[in-house]
């Protein structure tokens, strides 16, 4: 590639987050989150360097065949399910288990040809009003399932939290009460945590945890970092100064010409924008490291460039390195200065940028 911008991807920090994950919730299996491409780091890639885990949490039937046919025999959970009835057979194929969150996916068993039982996940609606059966439902459907040929016999429950990234909310616990009166009843096993719960409500590591954003290095917890929890960012933005100039003060900067220079300064154009996912809008002032010293954005990011205050590093040169998030640079405070989280950042890195990777591979 011979343009600068570039992704760096530490497999030893991924595997060093797994094993934070196992300090939290030593009693519970692992389920590696690794829809989203593995939250944009390669979800084959991730799998591999996961070896550990007890099985893997996807959003799709391809994701899940990516990770077959590279050669994951681990679990393999569908966290939404199937989508209709075509799937079924691949699910067979495949080996998957399955959430079922609605009647509609108990009728896709009923319709389709089921030779290999079903692994199969009942998703509550513990209070978070996305997918799940209501409380008042579930009896039924686990009979439902209990007597249903395609099912197999061990039937788990899952249930997802709303907020438990704010430490101080009182939703958590009352979704987790309401999940415990309903399970209470059935010998199964029982899954509730997502990273933020791992972290902050560990009484909630049942039987399987589900962490995400914790094994990519950063923080779920609201107004943290992960280097606050002992995490490794897994994913570095990098890139370099195509340009360095000397304007004056008055002169504005980039589309819009939407940031005046307030004094004499030195600014640097850098190869990279929202065309490879860094986010357009991120605000003058968001912080971006030239050659490793603390400078800002200034102006808006364009499609392939964005433009650097370079006060902080005056003696920076065209060609020297940049990073726009990881290392030493929080993607937790690059995702705030552009009103999102870190998830959506993760996501959003443009499949056109090279993926560098460090670390022993899987
Ligand atoms: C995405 C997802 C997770 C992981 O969430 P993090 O906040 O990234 O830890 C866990 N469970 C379900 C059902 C999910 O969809």
């Amino acid at each position: 590639m011979t343009r600068p911008a570039r992704v760096i991807i530490d497999l030893d920090a991924l595997r060093h987050n797994l094993s934070r994950v196992r300090n939290y919730a030593p009693d519970s299996k692992i389920m590696a989150i690794v829809k989203a491409d593995a939250y944009g780091h390669g979800i084959t890639r991730v799998a591999r360097a996961l070896a550990d885990a007890h099985g893997f949490g996807v959003a799709c039937l391809e994701e899940a065949r990516q990770l077959r046919e590279a050669g994951v025999d681990k679990q393999i959970l569908l966290l939404e399910g199937p989508y209709s009835v075509e799937e079924m057979d691949d699910i067979q194929r495949y080996r998957l288990d399955m959430v079922i969150h609605h009647w509609f996916q108990v009728s896709l068993l009923d319709s389709a040809a089921i030779t290999t039982p079903v692994h199969v996940w009942l998703k509550i609606d513990s209070g978070m009003h996305r997918l799940g059966f209501a409380p008042s439902e579930v009896g039924k459907v686990w009979r439902c399932l209990r007597k249903h040929q395609g099912v197999a016999d061990n039937i788990r429950f899952i249930t997802h939290l709303a907020c438990a990234n704010e430490r101080e909310n009182a939703m958590t616990r009352q979704q987790a009460e309401v999940f415990y009166k309903v399970t209470e009843p059935y010998r199964a096993e029982k899954s509730l945590a997502n990273s933020a719960a791992v972290i902050a409500w560990q009484k909630y590591c049942l039987d399987w945890v589900r962490p995400g954003l914790m094994l990519y290095g950063v923080s779920p917890i609201d107004g943290q970092t992960g280097a606050m929890f002992d995490l490794k960012p897994v994913m570095s933005l990098e890139s370099a100064l195509i340009s360095v100039k000397h304007l004056n003060r008055g002169d504005t900067v980039g589309y819009g010409a939407s940031w005046r220079c307030p004094e004499d300064m030195p600014v640097g154009v850098v190869a990279a924008g929202y065309g490879d996912g860094y986010p357009r809008h991120a605000r003058s002032g968001t912080p971006i490291l030239v050659r490793g010293k603390p400078c800002a954005l200034i102006g808006k990011p364009s499609m392939d460039m964005l433009t650097v205050d370079l006060r902080g590093c005056p003696e920076a040169r065209t060609g020297d390195p940049v990073l726009l998030w990881g290392g030493k640079l929080p993607i937790e405070t690059t995702a705030a200065h552009a009103d999102t989280i870190p998830y959506e950042l993760l996501c959003g890195v443009h499949k056109r940028l090279e993926i560098i990777e460090h670390g022993q591979q899987g």
